[in-house]
This record gives C-alpha cells, sequence and structure tokens, in this order.
C-alpha cells in the first residue's frame, strides 16, 4: 500500500442529506474516490447517502470538499455529517482494497427517491442550436442531466416503461445512446429525438363553434412566434401544465388577457430570452442570476430599473417595483424566443380559481375563451405542477411557492413522521407526507375554494402517497372547522378508521421552521401571518409563541380589534379599517377616518359597518398582521377592496425601498385582558399617529416604511417581553415565520436585528414562511405527538 504506510489511516463515515439520490450522486462518489486514492464504500440508505471513507486525514479532507464543492448538476446537499472518525490500523483498513458501490437491493432499502424536473442544460442547448446536430432545433432535447422527470412519472422505480416516455418506442440510434455506458444520455429515461420522440403541434381555435381545427400548413413553432408577434394570446404547453403566453410589451393583449382571467392587478410573470434580456428591464445580484439560471429555474422575484419602468405596458404589473422573471427552462421555451420576441408574459393556464391545465381536452375546455391557439404536444403530463417563486433577501433565498424543480424532493425531519399525511391549509396549499425521518412535500396546489381544486389536491396527494409507498397511518389537519382541507381529512379520518390530530395553525407555522432545520429544543416564535384559526376563538396573526412539536404557549399577541364581516373584511379592506380604528381610536376616530378621500366611496355604509361591530353581529376578532397592513394600505388609500388575499399588503410592501429604515409608530405592551399572564399590543397610538401623517399629507412612501419599522419594533417587542419570562438557556434560539415574512422589509430588519442582540435566529429557507410551509409544520407536530404517546403506553 504505496505513501500510505508512512502516514497514519483515518476512516470516516459521512453521511449526505439532500436530493442526493437518483441524481449520479453515488458514481460521483466513486470516481473521486479513486482520483482521491480513498477506500471503503457508498450506499443509498434512508437517511440520504452513507460513505465509509478510509484514507490520510489530507486525502479524507480533500474527499468531504469536492464532495461539496463540486456534485453532479442535479444533485442539492442541504446537509453533509461526519457521524465518526477514527484511526484505523492497516490490518482493519485491509478490509477496504478498494472503493465500491454498494447496490440498494443488496442492503434492503428500497430506492424511494423521486427526481425533480429541471431547466435544460447547456450541453443539450448547444446541441439543440446545432445545424449539424441530429437534434438541430429538437424541442424536447434532454439527458441524464436535464429534462422532465416527476410530471412524467407513472410509477416507480424510474424507468422509461413506468414513464409517459412509453407510448414513444425509441429509434436505433436514441436506443446506442440509452445503452452506451460513455454517452452522456446513458439511461437518460425520457431520451428521445426528431425520430422517435415527441412532437408539436398546433391548433385554431374556432371560436364560432367553439372548436378547434389542426394546422397543417404551418410549422407549429413558427406559426406560434409569428401568431405572438401580432399580439395574440396562445396557451403553451410546458413542463406541468399550460401556459397563458403573449407579448409583454402590448398593453393591448395583456388587458384582453387580465379580463378573460378576471385578474385585474395581479401581477403577471414573464419569462425573458435570456440574462442580457433580464440584465436590460431589472437590477440582478450574481445572487440572483445563480438562482435564475439554476436547474429548478424559479420565478425570481427581481426589482424592475427605475429607467426600464416605462417600457413595459402600465397593466403588466400595475403598482409594482418588482416583477417575477424566469429564464427559458425547456427547449421548447428556447425556441419560441428571437430579437423580436424577447419577453413574454407566461402564466399558469387556468382560470382564476382553478388548477393549471395540463391536458389538451382540460386546456381546451378552460382556455377555449381566453386563446387564439394552442401549441401542444404528445408527451404526456401525469403530475400537474405550477411555477416555483422564490425571492433573494440579503443573499439568502426565500422561498415563497415551492413546486416544480423542488417538489417532491424530501425535507429531513427530526422525529420519525413514517406513515403520516399533513393536509395543510386553505390557502396556499401543500400537502406534506412522511417516510422514515424524510417529509416530502407535493407541489404548490392553490386555494381550495373550488370541487375543482379540491380534487387536484386529492388526485396529487393520492398520488404522491402511492409513488411513495406510504400507508397512511395518521392524518393532520389545521384547527380551522371551515377549511375544505380540515373537512377532507375528517371524512379521510372516518372512512379509513384514521387517527386524526388538528394542529393550531401558528403552532404549525414555527414548527415548519424548526422542522427545516431540525431543531429538537423548545424555541421562542414570532408568527406573524394573515389569519388563523386561534385556539379561544378569535384570529390570530401575530404572536409570541414559546415551545416545541410537542407543546406551544402563546406569550403575547397584538390585541383583536372587530373584522367586519369576517371573511368579506379580508377581501375589502376598508372594513377591516374601519373596526381597527372604531375599537381603538372610538368616534373621534371614526370621524377622521371618514374625512380620508380613500373612504369617500363607503362612507354611506360605514354606519351600518358601526352597528355591526357594536352589536357584534358577523363580526370576529382579529389580531393579525396581515390584516394590519391591509388596514393601513386602506387608510392611505392604496387598496380598500382586493382582487387576491394579500394585495393591500403587497401595495404597501411595494412602496418600501430596499436600503431605508423608517422611524417607527408608537404602540404600547398592555395585559391582555381575556388571558391572565399574556401582553398584548395595543396599536391605537399608531392609529393616530399615521393619520396624523395622512392628514398632514405626508407622502405614502415615508408612511409606508415608518409603518414597516412600526411592525419590527412591535415584533422585537413581543420577543423580548417573551425571553423576559424565560431563563437564557430557555430563549437561546429565536425563529420567524408566517406569511408576513415573505415582505423582504420584515426579512432583513428581523433577521440583522436579531443578530445585533446576540440571538441564535432561524428563518424560513427551503420552505415557504407562508401557508405553503404549513403541512410540514403539522407533520412534525403530530409526528412529535405519536412519538410521545408510545412511550407513555410503554
Ligand atoms: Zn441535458
Ligand atoms: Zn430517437
Ligand atoms: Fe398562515
Amino acid at each position: 500500500m504505496d505513501s500510505r504506510q508512512m502516514e497514519q489511516l483515518y476512516q470516516w463515515r459521512i453521511q449526505v442529506k439532500g436530493r442526493v439520490q437518483g441524481v449520479g450522486f453515488r458514481p460521483f462518489v466513486f470516481q473521486l474516490a479513486e482520483r482521491l486514492a480513498i477506500h471503503g464504500e457508498v450506499s443509498n440508505g434512508m437517511q440520504g447517502v452513507k460513505i465509509l471513507a478510509i484514507g490520510t486525514l489530507r486525502q479524507l479532507e480533500a474527499f468531504e470538499t469536492a464532495i461539496r464543492q463540486e456534485p453532479p448538476r442535479l444533485a442539492r446537499i442541504y446537509q453533509l455529517l461526519r457521524l465518526d472518525e477514527q484511526t484505523i490500523s492497516m490490518e482493519e483498513a485491509a478490509r477496504y482494497p478498494d472503493f465500491t458501490i454498494v447496490k440498494s437491493d443488496d442492503i434492503g432499502t428500497p430506492d424511494i427517491f423521486i427526481p425533480v424536473d429541471t431547466a435544460v442544460c447547456d450541453d443539450c442547448l448547444r446541441e439543440m442550436n446545432d445545424p449539424h446536430d441530429r437534434r438541430y432545433h429538437y424541442p424536447f432535447i434532454n439527458c441524464t442531466q436535464c429534462g422532465p422527470r416527476y410530471t412524467i412519472i407513472h410509477d416507480l422505480p424510474y424507468d422509461r416503461p413506468l414513464t409517459s416516455m412509453v407510448d414513444f418506442p425509441m429509434c436505433s440510434a436514441c436506443e446506442g445512446e440509452y445503452m452506451d455506458p460513455h454517452n452522456r444520455r446513458h439511461h437518460a429515461q425520457p431520451i428521445a429525438c426528431e425520430a422517435c420522440g415527441p412532437t408539436l403541434e398546433f391548433y385554431w381555435v374556432d371560436h364560432k363553434h367553439q372548436g378547434w381545427v389542426k394546422a397543417e400548413k404551418e410549422d407549429p413553432l413558427s406559426l406560434t412566434k409569428r401568431l405572438l408577434k401580432e399580439g395574440k394570446i396562445l396557451a403553451i404547453k410546458g413542463l406541468g401544465g399550460y401556459h397563458l403566453a403573449c407579448d409583454a410589451f402590448s398593453e393591448e393583449t395583456i388587458r384582453l388577457l387580465r379580463e378573460g382571467k378576471h385578474r385585474l392587478h395581479k401581477p403577471f410573470a414573464v419569462m425573458m430570452k435570456d440574462m442580457e434580456t433580464v440584465r436590460r428591464y431589472c437590477e440582478v445580484t450574481p445572487a440572483e442570476e445563480k438562482v435564475l439560471r439554476g436547474i429548478e429555474a424559479p420565478i425570481t422575484i427581481l426589482t424592475i430599473k427605475e429607467e426600464a419602468k416605462e417600457l413595459f405596458p402600465p397593466s403588466l404589473a400595475p403598482y409594482m417595483n418588482s416583477l417575477g422573471v424566469m429564464l427559458p427552462y425547456t427547449p421548447l421555451h428556447h425556441l419560441l424566443f428571437d430579437d423580436e420576441l424577447t419577453v413574454l408574459v407566461m402564466t399558469s393556464g387556468n382560470e382564476s380559481g382553478l388548477p393549471i391545465s395540463s391536458t389538451f381536452t382540460e386546456a381546451m375546455e378552460a382556455l377555449i375563451p381566453l386563446v387564439d391557439g394552442i401549441l401542444t404536444h404528445d408527451r404526456e403530463i401525469l403530475q400537474k405542477i405550477d411555477d416555483s417563486v422564490v425571492r433573494l433577501v440579503d443573499k439568502q433565498l426565500v422561498m415563497i411557492r415551492r413546486s416544480r424543480g423542488y417538489a417532491p424532493d424530501p425535507i429531513f425531519v427530526p422525529e420519525n413522521a413514517d406513515g403520516i399525511i399533513a393536509y395543510g391549509g386553505n390557502q396556499k396549499n401543500v400537502f406534506a407526507i412522511g417516510k422514515g425521518e424524510m417529509a416530502f412535500l407535493g407541489g404548490h396546489i392553490g386555494d381550495i375554494d373550488s370541487q375543482e381544486m379540491l380534487i387536484h389536491f386529492i388526485h396529487s396527494k393520492e398520488r404522491l402517497q402511492r409513488l411513495m409507498g406510504v400507508t397512511p397511518q395518521l392524518l393532520v389537519a389545521d384547527l380551522h372547522p371551515e377549511y375544505a382541507t380540515t373537512r377532507q381529512a375528517l371524512k379521510d379520518a372516518e372512512l379509513f378508521h384514521l387517527p386524526l390530530i388538528q394542529v393550531q395553525h401558528h403552532h404549525a407555522h414555527m414548527v415548519s421552521i424548526m422542522a427545516e432545520h431540525q431543531l429538537n429544543a423548545p424555541a421562542l416564535a414570532l408568527v406573524l401571518d394573515g389569519t388563523g384559526w386561534g385556539d379561544d376563538g378569535t384570529i390570530w396573526g401575530m404572536e409570541v409563541l414559546y415551545g416545541d412539536a410537542r407543546d406551544s404557549r402563546r406569550m403575547g399577541h397584538l390585541a383583536a380589534t372587530p373584522l367586519p364581516g369576517g371573511e368579506k373584511a379580508i377581501r375589502e379592506p376598508w372594513r377591516n379599517a374601519v373596526g381597527m380604528v372604531l375599537q381603538l381610536l372610538g368616534h373621534e376616530g371614526l370621524q377622521r377616518l371618514e374625512q380620508l378621500p380613500a373612504m369617500e366611496p363607503y362612507l354611506q355604509q360605514i354606519p351600518i359597518l358601526q352597528h355591526m361591530v357594536e352589536r357584534r353581529i358577523n363580526t370576529p376578532m382579529a389580531g393579525t398582521c396581515g390584516r394590519l397592513f391591509d388596514a393601513v394600505s386602506a387608510l392611505l388609500g392604496l387598496c380598500t377592496k382586493a382582487e387576491y388575499e394579500g394585495e393591500a399588503a403587497v401595495q404597501l410592501s411595494e412602496l418600501v425601498k430596499e436600503d431605508g429604515i423608517g422611524e417607527p409608530y408608537s404602540f404600547i405592551l398592555e395585559a391582555d385582558p381575556h388571558n391572565p399572564g399574556v401582553i398584548q399590543i395595543n396599536h391605537g397610538a399608531l392609529l393616530h399617529e399615521l393619520l396624523r401623517d395622512i392628514e398632514k399629507g405626508v407622502d405614502s412612501a415615508s408612511v409606508a416604511l415608518n409603518f414597516h419599522e412600526t411592525v419590527v419594533q412591535m415584533g422585537l417587542a413581543l420577543l423580548e417581553h417573551g425571553r423576559k419570562q424565560l431563563s437564557e438557556k430557555e430563549a437561546s434560539a429565536v425563529l420567524f415565520s408566517g406569511g408576513s415574512m415573505v415582505n423582504p422589509y420584515l426579512r432583513r430588519r428581523f433577521l440583522h436585528c436579531s443578530e445585533e442582540r446576540g440571538w441564535q435566529v432561524y428563518m424560513p429557507e427551503q420552505v415557504p414562511a407562508n401557508d405553503g410551509g404549513l403541512a410540514l409544520g403539522q407533520l412534525l407536530i403530530a409526528a412529535a405527538q405519536r412519538a410521545r404517546e408510545s412511550t407513555l403506553k410503554r
């Protein structure tokens, strides 16, 4: 044994967690080991990839660094743990004369890994643009390192006959590449070419007869491009469903699209030709560029350049200073762009409130009234999945919608969650399935406000359950009795005789952050959210909680104010403003409110609301950050009626510039009259001072900035209060969660202020802070409860 004879040998056991299975990780480790003359073995397990490595200290360190720094394109390492390290003798080392890949079947662990869909790689793009390549301009080019996966899988193991590629027998050229271990398409299951693979088709929509006609004369791609340039709206089949697409510079077309989709304000995401185009219109940091060009290719929220604002038509993203941008991620997308077509609106192909269309029939039914034509193909989509949405705050990735490209990657949790099914919330729904110490989150389903959405939820959940081979043992849902997901969970529990746990909304928000950071010890959490069912009959949404997955207690919160009209007040923030002002500033406050120009259209309704509030008719009490944002947005006249939940808050936060720090308004901490030992924030002074600023004519951007800083100071005050009640050790970790934490100002300031105070801070990262992360928290809470019950029984 060469030079090793001189040096002490070590044996390390390394565990790598993340997206490391089914992405060529073991062969990669094998090659590294060969390069660095490491002996040992690598295997797949329920806890990720396990490596046993023997070598000198120098060799092992180089090995570990290389694993971190040069993993395969599709791999994502979330955690690399050195489980143990020890010196070993030459004799012991001799048991591993070389480095081997242990097959999964040999150790009895099933490969339960489901690969994710990823953006086309540079090698494939190069071939696609090479006139001499046999796949020149072929829109379905892919390889082992890129292309469709989760969306085309019918069953596991991931193998061509079990995907929607089963309909396309390989030609001999493709088969040759598929079989050749040295080819970059060796075992690329969706491998295809012009001769054997899927093909494009274009259908004209015949509005008069509510039907469609296949375009025979013109090539589908050139036809599509011509029509887009002419200002037409088309449906285009993507990876997880159809997009509605049109030229982003055509004001008239976008207006038509908005009318058709009944979506007048909500900003549309765009797809830009390349990075050069993105840089022309948006501010882009290197970190943002990396995400845009990443294999997940999510919609990334970028700041629009000041000088570029006038270039876009006003209805593309009204009142926004930012824009959701993505780069082309399928080969077909790349082929759509040229010098004249550089930015396309790409919004998911559905009617408002319905799931994204993924089959030709669905697309035709849902989209006929909206589009002039449809560019489609014959590779079936077996799982609908929406585009993911992210934003970067201080170079940190903030997940807003975790879907295509990320789902269903596992998240490792600190408890056995096997057989637990978490139903999530009702808005921005995502479900989670437990397998061992892993949580598999499905893609973004959306707001479950229709029968169609509920069916989409049920199908997606059952499909993932089946793929994972999980038999449900325990169900978990929100406390809210009116959530469609809660009702479904109750039904399923009864039907299948399964236990059901219902979890308080903000406890789940808090624990989802604990889950993703694998925290086991109790911590202090600030949850800033829209609305959630409290356990005292009021609506919560601005809480400081202390606890863990087993239990939590509420130590403080925002004072509850009336929400006249309940749900209606969420859509009509002016109602909420009236309730809040009346409660905190009384009749005098109401008179001041009536003087505001923004309230003019509602003057006749205000006395009715006043009556409702006084008599508590259809007027729940709510203390939530989201509704506080809504009320302020209404007082400022930004948004008195919202088209979608959170619109008012979005408008308010869009006024706040990247850097600046506001001057907080006043507020007081007082005892909660209904809950002994609990404090609450009385925000009467805030409203008073804010009204005064509006009356004085202070500009809205300054008021918005100062209001944002007030929310930061309120949150910190709640946390400081919590910390005072706890010992140093109990209060060591502080975490932040809830829908308002996607607000960049709040996130940046909370992180900064917590670090200044020397707190150990945990922020939502892999999983959305909003209700898209709820299911993960529910899953861990159920797991912890089950674990405790089984210890009690013993
Ligand atoms: Zn490729
Ligand atoms: Zn072929
Ligand atoms: Fe929530």
